[in-house]
């Protein structure tokens, strides 16, 4: 037991959450539990599996089947032949999709601009053929071609995640997906439902044309900040996961010739650090693979030498070398580290890094260097619970990664003094009642 008798945390906080999504994952159909693909064919089909005439599901990971099984359209071909089909990667960074909803992309045509366009992150099989398997870009095309949900749904889905979240036990996320419509809807809740949930709102920006219209919604949303709300800034994708081997690696992944990429390029990402900052807000980054960090802090660093300088925060920071730490001290940074990825990547990390595994999950490095950090779960990715993520740094300790020094409990507080007061009471590791303000819940 990790708290025997009463304990009590101010303001828990997880740092990294994709609120709308764990509450959409929560409500629509998980293929996370399935050992075998055979068993998606098998499955019943409910009605609240389908977005428009989409068939949608979450958690798939071809890791945990039987190593011949290839993801293919084929497969899904056989019993859904005539509705589209999309099924989003557990971590969700890859798509895949039957052959109607490939053809519904545009993706089915590879001599047109379109296909083109996301090329490098559409699987093909021997044959040149797309697969089906779409990844990053591809995938996010994807994802947001699916049919637009209702106001009422949406909100269903915020309730649902917010309603997760408490269970676990936490009154602060800092929300890493979030857009003008949830910040409305996230008003609404407030005003009109017993909530219960101080949250961080990051904009994400996919293209560069489009920052300027981004740091617009954002400074319209500022006007309208509350203790309980919070507008902090632009996210960007700056490389993909692990699992799909698009994080940005300084070697190859062991046994293969990629080592990744950074999605953006030197000049588009300084001119959004010099945007943002100008405009005094903050910018985040999803960064896993080693290089990704080193090369963002490098360029940071840059534009900071111009006098331009501003908050920047790494997102999941997974693999981080020595020199890049060292060059973050001069930098108003702060990553985000998510310990309950352990259980997941454990069992492929070492094999799939090679040397790099010595830096991977750098808390302990981190701490030392007194850069600041916080804890979350990327939820859904992985569920979130403080628990879960005070075991798995234990957990690691024991098989090769370098222990957490002190206390892990204020990773996992939220940072800042601008909120409501929360409370999180623990009764022997369950989660007993939360407070926000004057509101309270109570699970036992
Ligand atoms: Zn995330």
């Amino acid at each position: 037991m990790l708290y025997k008798g009463t304990h009590t945390l101010p303001n828990l906080y997880d740092s990294h959450v994709h609120w709308y999504y764990t509450g959409q994952v929560a409500s629509t159909w998980n293929l996370k539990k399935y050992t075998d693909p055979d068993q998606i064919l098998k499955a019943h089909i409910k009605l609240e599996y389908f977005r428009g005439d989409w068939l949608t599901a979450f958690g798939w990971d071809e890791n945990n089947w039987n190593s011949e099984f290839k993801i293919h359209r084929y497969f899904l071909d056989q019993k859904f032949l005539n509705i589209p089909v999309h099924f989003s990667r557990t971590d969700g960074h890859s798509s895949w999709v039957n052959t109607k909803a490939l053809n519904l992309l545009g993706f089915f045509d590879t001599r047109s601009d379109h296909f083109k366009k996301y090329a490098k992150d559409i699987v093909l099989d021997d044959a040149g053929i797309p697969t089906g398997y779409l990844k990053e870009s591809a995938h996010m095309y994807a994802l947001f071609s699916l049919p637009e949900v209702n106001d009422g749904l949406q909100k269903s889905f915020l309730l649902r995640g917010a309603e997760i979240f408490n269970q676990a036990g936490f009154t602060h996320i800092r929300d890493m997906t979030s857009n003008p419509k949830q910040w409305k809807l996230n008003l609404e809740l407030l005003s009109e439902s017993d909530f219960l949930l101080h949250t961080e709102h990051w904009f994400v920006c996919e293209e560069f044309a489009n920052l300027q219209q981004t740091i617009q919604q954002i400074q319209d949303c500022q006007k309208n900040e509350n203790n309980w709300m919070k507008i902090r800034g632009v996210k960007v994708f700056a490389d993909g996961s692990l699992g799909s081997q698009t994080a940005c690696l300084s070697k190859h992944y062991e046994g293969s010739t990629q080592s990744g990429q950074i999605i953006w390029s030197e000049v588009d990402v300084k001119n959004m650090m010099r945007e943002v900052w100008k405009n005094k807000i903050e910018i985040a980054f999803h960064a896993i693979g080693d290089q990704t960090s080193h090369q963002i802090i490098q360029w940071a660093r840059e534009v900071y030498s111009e006098g331009v300088q501003g908050r920047i925060h790494l997102e999941h920071a997974q693999i981080l070398r020595p020199e890049t730490i060292q060059n973050m001290k001069s930098l108003h940074v702060r990553c985000h580290l998510q310990p309950c990825h352990w259980w997941s990547d454990q069992k492929w990390l070492k094999k799939r890094l090679g040397v790099l595994f010595d830096y991977v999950f750098p808390w302990e490095a981190l701490r030392k260097a007194q850069i600041p950090f916080s804890f979350g779960s990327d939820s859904p990715i992985e569920s979130s619970s403080f628990f879960s993520n005070l075991k798995a740094l234990d957990d690691s300790a024991i098989k090769g990664i370098k222990k957490l020094g002190g206390n892990p409990e204020k990773f996992h507080l939220y940072p800042a003094q601008d909120s409501v007061e929360g409370w999180t009471q623990i009764v022997d590791d369950t989660v007993h009642s939360i407070y926000l303000g004057s509101k309270k819940r109570f699970f036992t």
